[in-house]
């Protein structure tokens, strides 16, 4: 009989809080409906400043102003990291 020996090893995902990760960032994408129920999904620029995209949604207000639902959409990068033997 052969025996063979594995590295077993647990990965865990966590939220990537390395100096190099990418930045965590904010945009702001409208919900509202058109005439034929559809989603305007306009959306804002993605940025790491949260405020930005809210500035973004009142612009896009005043061109379209039955346009008042949105949604903030928030990219955290996160990183699978190996924990066991090496
Ligand atoms: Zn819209």
């Amino acid at each position: 009989m052969t025996r063979r020996t594995f590295a077993f090893f647990d990965w865990r995902l966590r939220p990537d809080q390395d100096a190099d990760a990418p930045p965590t960032t904010y945009a702001f994408r409208c919900l509202t409906l058109n005439d034929d129920d559809t989603e305007c999904a306009a959306k804002s620029p993605a940025s790491d400043d949260p405020t930005e995209p809210q500035t973004w949604a009142f612009a896009h207000m005043r061109e379209f102003p039955e346009h008042t639902s949105y949604a903030e959409v928030t990219e955290r990068p996160w990183a699978m990291w190996r924990e066991g033997p090496t």
